[in-house]
């Protein structure tokens, strides 16, 4: 047997139903090198979705690996509990400056560090005597990962369904993505009515609620859908006035991905600078994609709020792997990374921003596409809405445009009909023409192929139109 079949036999993939490994068997990658994914008959893949949106600046970059190494040869993991260690005391001093925001809680993946961020939140406030603070806001579409209490806050159906009555209630309230705008409401009618809407709800609960959690800038899972940085604005104006809290989840958003270090520092408040969450959620590219680790990074209030004689006034949560200093080694050399400059005195964003005018220009052809009904571009992020017929059996577009990009020698996984691009930020020229060029080639392929199918009505709409690659 190879590895895709053994794996088939031995691993449960995520986000995966194990039946349809027998028509689309698992890729079995046995060596990895910048954007560049080789599988086991040697073929090459173009790693255009950053393997799930964590890597930064390519596989097998040398500053993490040096790094690791080296703290493989100090300490390779102690408990946090009673000890510390020099990578988690630098890295938290370093992230405290480049938020403003402090007291860093750590995690080994973002569902877990919004566990923390909801826990700390409604617990700070049962600590100032305001225990009824424990509800939470979410908007349409959000999402901030898959356990319990991440899924709580989370809306995608297809991740939800299943789960409902292990859910607790939260509000879920609209998403300032202008392509929810109802017909006939403009773009800034839609931000407006969101803004409204959050105001309405916080006059009526901000007694009972504890906490709004957001993707600033992108909401990842809901197809790339963007909004604009006033929104955020708003929403800082709204929690300060209800004495709510506003949870950034920055998982997928931070580190460059929006343009800026962190995507909350584009939206500029009256006072001319960028608006302050309570909480900034990290995981994702917090260790350049090598590395599972998370953060939770809030406030002095809340961090006072815990403090006390008293130990069950402490935030008396944990992980066993919480800090582990190999995962710190590499988000510190992230870190350096953004803090470098070049020859020509770039840093990662100014190079980013050259790469991304470059690839945005060769994408040109897919904007035009007569089947391409939407498109959208921020930072180190592309999505294009495809007018695709949902009349159709399993597999979906997603599933089928997986399987032919990979053909082609590219890692795509498209969510419902959005297809969308979020490579490392190492593309070489070559490797971005042949991006755009795979795109366009396995788009007419797929559309093709989905057009030609005879009408099936038996697929839920929601799987159709909304599911991620599953
Ligand atoms: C990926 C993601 C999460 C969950 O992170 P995991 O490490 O997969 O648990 C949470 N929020 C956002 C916005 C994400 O993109």
């Amino acid at each position: 047997m190879n590895w895709s079949e053994r794996s088939r036999q031995a691993v449960w993939h995520p986000c995966t139903q194990m039946k349809q490994h027998a028509q689309l068997p698992p890729r079995a990658i046995v060596s990895a090198e910048g954007p560049w994914l080789v599988d086991d008959a040697g073929h090459r893949i173009l790693d255009a979705v950053s393997s799930w949106w964590v890597n930064l600046f390519g596989h097998g970059f040398a500053p993490i690996r040096e790094a690791i190494t080296d703290q493989l040869g100090r300490v390779d993991h102690i408990m946090l509990a009673g000890l510390t260690h020099p990578p988690v005391v630098e890295l938290s001093e370093r992230l405290g400056q480049l938020t403003g925001l402090g007291h860093a809680f750590y995690a080994s993946d973002g569902a877990s560090a919004t566990e923390i961020a909801l826990k700390m939140s409604a617990h700070s406030w049962r600590n100032r005597g305001l225990g009824c603070k424990h509800r939470f806001i979410g908007l349409e579409g959000g999402y901030h990962g898959e356990t319990a209490g991440a899924l709580s806050v989370t809306d995608i159906p297809l991740f939800r369904e299943a789960y409902a009555p292990l859910l607790r209630l939260s509000a879920t309230l609209p998403s300032p993505d202008p392509r929810r705008a109802a017909p006939g409401v403009s773009p800034e009618q839609h931000l407006q009515d969101c803004i409204d809407a959050l105001a309405a709800h916080l006059a009526e609960h901000a007694h009972e609620t504890a906490a709004i959690i957001l993707e600033p800038l992108v909401q990842g899972a809901a197809g790339m859908a963007m909004h604009d940085p006033a929104y955020l604005v708003a929403v800082r104006r709204l929690c300060d006035q209800h004495q709510v809290h506003w949870i950034a989840d920055e998982i997928a958003v931070g580190f460059g991905r929006t343009g800026t270090l962190f995507a909350h520092q584009q939206a500029i408040g009256p006072d001319g600078v960028a608006v302050k969450p309570d909480f900034i959620c990290l995981s994702k590219g917090l260790t350049g994609g090598v590395m599972p680790l998370s953060a939770v990074l809030t406030t002095d209030a809340v961090f006072q709020a815990f403090w006390d004689d008293r130990t069950v006034h402490g935030f008396l949560h944990s992980h066993s792997y919480t800090g582990n200093p190999l995962a710190c080694r590499a988000a510190l050399a992230v870190l350096d990374t953004f803090a470098a400059r070049d020859a020509q005195g770039l840093d990662v964003l100014a190079r980013n921003r050259e790469a991304a005018a470059h690839f945005h220009a060769l994408t040109e052809p897919l904007r035009r596409h007569p089947r391409v009904k939407a498109h959208r571009h921020i930072g180190m992020v592309w999505a294009w809405d495809i007018d695709v017929r949902s009349d159709t059996t399993e597999p979906t577009f997603a599933q089928r445009m997986h399987r032919a990009a990979l053909d082609a020698g590219l890692l795509l996984r498209p969510i419902g009909h959005t297809l969308y691009v979020m490579p490392p930020y190492v593309l070489s020229p070559d490797d971005q023409r042949f991006l755009a060029d795979g795109l366009l080639t396995v788009l007419d392929a797929v559309l093709a192929e989905v057009d030609a199918l005879p009408v099936h009505t038996a697929v839920p709409d929601a799987i159709a139109a909304t599911a991620p690659m599953a």
